[in-house]
């Protein structure tokens, strides 16, 4: 159930509402979307129903279903622009982030973000908890990790997102970066997604390997709901039949969110791909198809990189990249990265 609150409403009012949900039983979160003109929002989970709305201060009591969710246009019209540092993401240009998979020592992470930060990229990514299939891989440096990409931002100048992996460290990712990333493998881990919610960031949501649009949609609802309405999807590709690359790039997943959802979505050919030969292509591929950003594994030695190598270009292949987005932006009046 959503409890709409006049704009006009105060605090003493919301915090009657928030009294009588408890009651009820149901737990209550208030948040405030992004627009101005918006009113409070009190989403409270379960179906339940009555008196709240002849309390002072509401002005609608609806039940929870797909039109009135949080994460839809029929809720909010205006695309949800979200901030990372100089960064913005969903403001009608091609964002783009860069780096590499995962942070493995500051000379590396310093070079590279070095390199794609002259070549236009606008924020930096790098993984310090790295969720790996087998747990005898190279797990991240952990908070080593993260202080190092406190160092790097700090000397290059470039706002950075990295993963966090489950509720008991993500306060302290979210200390150090400025968009917490959630992964694939945790779109639908609940629990980590309300603790992101509640950290005051915003938060790149990447899309299961097998979830369907409503479940993306019902993850992003969750952090929403928790108080963060600065979520940006990712695309980064699904499992399919298909076998001659790591996964399948669902580009057709894009103008459908955008007409769904105000919220901005990204795509991250590397991961979708796993193969460094088709990164540029599909990221050219994103832009056509009306991504909102891209996000791109880059290494200046990928033979040498702990992982995801194989999916990893170049610096100069990413200037390059850089070059044809920006081709590309001309045509279709979309500004490309740093500009
Ligand atoms: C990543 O971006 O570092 C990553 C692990 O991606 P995904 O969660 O999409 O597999
Ligand atoms: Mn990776």
């Amino acid at each position: 159930m959503i409890v709409i609150m006049e704009e006009a409403s105060d605090k003493s009012q919301i915090s009657a509402v928030e009294s009588a949900i408890k009651k009820h039983g149901y737990k209550s979160n208030s948040i405030r979307l992004q627009s101005e003109s918006m009113p409070t929002f009190n989403p409270i989970s379960g179906n339940g129903n009555s008196d709240l709305r002849n309390l002072p201060g509401v002005r609608q009591v609806i039940k929870e279903d797909q039109n009135n969710r949080l994460a839809r246009r029929e809720t909010k019209q205006e695309d949800t622009v979200v901030r990372v540092g100089e960064a913005a993401i969903g403001d009608g240009s091609l964002t783009v982030i860069a780096g590499p998979c995962a942070v493995e020592s500051e000379d590396q992470t310093m070079r590279i973000a070095e390199k794609v930060l002259e070549s236009g990229a606008q924020i930096l990514r790098g993984g310090a908890y790295k969720p790996r299939t087998s747990p005898y891989s190279f797990q991240g440096l952990g908070e080593r990790g993260l202080e190092i990409l406190a160092r790097v931002r700090e000397k290059a100048g470039l706002p950075v997102v990295t993963e966090a992996l489950d509720p008991m460290t993500a306060p302290m990712v979210a200390e150090y970066t400025d968009m917490i990333q959630i992964g694939a493998r945790n779109m639908q881990n609940f629990s980590l997604l309300e603790a992101v919610g509640r950290l005051g960031k915003p938060v790149m949501l990447k899309r299961g390997m097998s979830a369907n649009l409503e479940e993306l949609l019902l993850a992003a609802e969750y952090i929403i709901s928790n108080g963060c309405p600065d979520v940006v999807f990712c695309e980064r590709g699904i499992r399919t039949f298909s076998d001659h690359s790591r996964n399948t790039l669902d580009l057709g997943l894009i103008p459908v969110l955008k007409r769904v959802s105000h919220l901005p979505i990204i795509v991250d050919p590397s991961h979708a791909s796993g193969n460094r030969e088709n990164v540029l292509p599909l990221a050219y591929a994103a832009m056509a198809v009306g991504a909102d950003g891209v996000m791109i594994d880059v290494h200046h030695e990928p033979h040498k990189a702990k992982v995801d190598g194989d999916q990893a270009i170049l610096p100069d292949e990413f200037d390059q990249m850089m070059h044809h987005l920006r081709t590309m932006g001309t045509a279709m009046d979309i500004a490309v990265g740093r500009h």
